[in-house]
């Protein structure tokens, strides 16, 4: 059969389980004759998979398994009616059925159900429209709505592995893509198998798939936490079932559906679309990827020489004032001292002309050194004019600011800037110390009166620290 190869290659992986005799135990078998029927729940909404026909008999793959089962258990499997699977969990938790035809394990579900070894394995993947731009990483997606249907295992997994989605409930897999179509969704995530299905039935040339999880949809028997019996029961009929009749169920059910003149062909046809269109997609992410870490990389460059002066690595004066006045606010929140040193080199105009403008740049760049080395990886130390400097000190009070300045002064006065050994010369700054004040709104102020004092120190010969006082 042709169809069979192809499901397979849409990764509705059946695990491969080796089969032998199926036996109970005395326990289990006393256990059958007492309980007489099993209720199941099913999701009432989850083709191929399972569903409800029109006349309420419960079709799909999932029916068929449990056809099997039936004969082996040689009781009764009833299925109760729900409207939705949030009702079927309901009903679970209620012990209203004692098991679930099909179901993922989850923290929250271990509360109530034991879940035996997998029977299905499903691949996961996310609808969107068709202008949305292909991701295989969903980490990548930024607090976007999607919907997944309320009460879906993989509803709490995502939840707590991609807390940058914003998960939204819906009712079921049409629910969830008709709010995709309409846009109140950005999309939608549910099994490709599910997806696929209805994606051919109802939103053609709408919404395609986009990407996929790493994650996989392992499905196996949700059965009633206070059975254990019912548990290895089932545990048993799970492991038992021969992987040729796990192929004949697929096969069966996907030709009855063709033979029956459904639409199959188109289904076909768009899974293969989708499914080079998903590979496509895949190629490109890998491509976009690359590059959008290459750009990761550029822009941080590029915030970093925004910041920066070129020549001596200290912050610029933009910078400065932005981050000086996010401190300042910082500090009359927490009730702290913020002081500020103005520093402007003596004469720099004559040393310029004396050994020539190279020889002033060392000179400003041997300053920067000075200043980074005596001062504490928190405060901004930044060049807001050409020979002119700003140094931003949280936490410290005039007091300890004044200590600061003066110890930068001293050890310029005994800096020597030896250029090819033949020039050799000392040189000096002076410096301005403010603190702010609880009426000091914006750091201008406080950058005012530092320079205010710096203007005194200048006056008093230079080579001085001066503090401004009111
Ligand atoms: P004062 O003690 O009053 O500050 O005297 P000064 O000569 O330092 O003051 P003035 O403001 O008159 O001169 C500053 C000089 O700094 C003028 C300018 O050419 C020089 N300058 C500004 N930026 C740079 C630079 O990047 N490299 C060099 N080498 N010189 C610079
Ligand atoms: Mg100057
Ligand atoms: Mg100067």
């Amino acid at each position: 059969m042709k169809i069979f190869p192809f499901f397979a290659s849409i990764a509705i992986l059946v695990t491969a389980l080796f089969s032998s005799e199926l036996r109970f135990t005395p326990e289990e078998e006393a256990y059958l004759q007492k309980k007489k029927v099993i209720k199941m729940c099913i999701d009432p909404h989850w083709m191929p998979f399972e569903s409800f026909d029109a006349d309420g008999r419960y079709i799909g793959m999932t029916s068929d398994y449990f056809k099997g089962f039936e004969k082996e258990l040689g009781i009764p499997i009833k299925v109760v009616k729900t409207k939705s699977w949030t009702e079927s969990i309901e009903a679970a938790k209620s012990r209203k059925c004692d098991i679930y035809s099909l179901a993922m394990e989850t923290p929250e579900r271990k509360e109530y159900m034991n879940f035996t070894t997998p029977y299905l394995n499903i691949p996961l993947v996310l609808a969107t429209r068709m202008n949305i731009a292909f991701m295989d990483d969903m980490r990548y997606l930024k607090r976007e709505k999607i919907g997944i249907v309320k009460g879906y295992a993989f509803n709490e997994l995502i939840r707590k592995k991609y807390p940058n989605i914003d998960v939204v409930d819906v009712k079921n897999v049409n629910d969830g893509l008709q709010k995709v179509a309409n846009g109140e969704l950005f999309g939608f995530i549910g099994t490709i198998a599910s997806i696929g299905y209805a994606l051919q039935r109802d939103f053609v040339g709408e919404l395609k798939i986009a990407g996929k999880f790493p994650e996989r949809w392992e499905l196996g028997i949700g059965v009633r936490n206070d059975a254990p019996l019912l548990y290895t029961i089932f545990e048993k009929l799970v492991r038992e079932i021969p992987p040729l009749e796990k192929q004949k169920i697929l096969n069966k059910y996907i030709s009855v559906r063709y033979e029956k003149g459904h639409d199959y062909q188109l289904l076909i046809k768009v899974l293969v679309v989708v499914f080079i269109v998903a590979l496509f997609g895949l190629y490109h992410y890998r491509k976009l990827s690359k590059i959008n870490a290459e750009l990761h990389v550029l822009k941080d460059a590029l915030q970093e020489q925004a910041n920066h002066d070129p020549m001596t690595n200290l912050y610029n004066r933009r910078y400065f004032y932005t981050i000086a006045n996010d401190i300042l606010n910082l500090a009359h929140r927490e009730q702290k001292s913020v002081s500020i040193i103005m520093l402007d080199i003596d004469y720099f105009k004559k040393i310029n002309d004396m050994y020539g403008h190279a020889v002033g740049d060392i000179v400003i760049k041997r300053l920067a050194s000075i200043m980074l080395k005596n001062t504490r990886k928190s405060d901004v130390v930044a060049r807001i004019g050409g020979e002119e400097f700003a140094i931003l000190l949280p936490n410290t009070n005039t007091e300890g600011a004044k200590k600061i300045a003066s110890k930068i002064r001293e050890l310029v006065n005994d800096e020597k800037i030896e250029v090819d050994g033949v020039i050799s010369f000392n040189f000096t700054v002076s410096l301005g110390v403010a603190t702010a004040t609880q009426e000091d709104e914006q750091i201008d102020s406080v950058l005012n009166r530092a320079d205010k004092a710096l203007y005194k120190a200048k006056e008093a010969g230079r080579n001085k620290v001066s503090v401004f006082e009111s």
